[in-house]
């Protein structure tokens, strides 16, 4: 996927400011950056949810189509409250789809919780269903809008395990956004960081995998700095 000079405006604001870039198929790639850096907006306009100036894969993005094969987590999980588990599954899949859903909410540490509804669920679990959720949603491309944040620090690294073990069966192409400079090193072959609209930094992630530990600290140290 080849974005060419995109931006986009939201009245006064600019959210995106040029941006050009060309998304491997098949690796993780993080998008860093403090609030308000255009995370969010990036995210969208690669969903073909948002029109911007500029070209996506040759076309202009003026007018957006919702692009086929992706599956998006938005942030806060967005499960439908009076929804079970499973049902919040079913509720976005294709009938085709749900004979897996057992299989990959037991996967996802949720066996038995399948009729568990959201406020019966911890904030990790409901995490997990988002997660299976996503992952089931036929796809070539995922985006997760901050999949692991106000999590504690085991749950996160639970969950970033149980997503990069999720991503090897299928090797998709990922885009996640995040806060984290430890979520980047942890789960990222590529980390973005976006400061006001632009792109401040892009940084191939070369510790192998699977990372039971951090990736060399001189590729966290420029990713600190370039957030700063
Ligand atoms: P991030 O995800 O990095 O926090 P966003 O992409 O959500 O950043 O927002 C980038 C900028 O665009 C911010 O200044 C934000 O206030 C503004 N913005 C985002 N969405 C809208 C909107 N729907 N209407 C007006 N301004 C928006």
């Amino acid at each position: 996927m080849i974005l060419s000079n995109v931006s986009k405006r939201y009245g006064e604001t600019v959210a995106l400011n040029g941006i050009d870039l060309t998304l491997e198929e098949g690796k993780i790639t993080a998008v860093l950056g403090e609030s308000g850096a255009g995370k969010t907006t990036l995210l969208r306009i690669l969903a073909g949810l948002l029109p911007c100036d500029g070209e996506i894969d040759g076309k202009s993005g003026q007018t957006p189509m919702r692009r086929e094969g992706c599956s998006y987590l938005f942030q806060d999980c967005m499960l439908l409250p009076n929804l079970t588990a499973e049902k919040n599954c079913k509720f976005v899949l294709p009938k085709e789809e749900w004979g897996k859903i057992g299989g990959m909410l037991a996967r996802v540490g949720l066996g038995g919780r399948e009729n568990a509804l959201p406020h019966e669920l911890s904030g990790g679990e409901k995490q997990r269903v988002a997660i299976a959720r996503a992952f089931l949603f036929p796809h070539d491309l995922l985006l997760m809008d901050e999949p692991f944040s106000s999590l504690d620090l085991a749950i996160k690294r639970s969950l970033i395990s149980l997503v990069y073990e999720l991503w090897e069966e299928k090797k998709n192409t990922v885009v996640f956004v995040t806060h984290d400079v430890r979520e980047a090193a942890l789960l990222a072959h590529r980390a973005i960081v976006l400061k006001h609209g632009k792109i401040a930094l892009d940084l191939p992630i070369g510790a192998p995998f699977p990372r039971k530990f951090l990736s060399p600290p001189e590729e966290e140290t420029l990713l600190m700095r370039a957030l700063l």
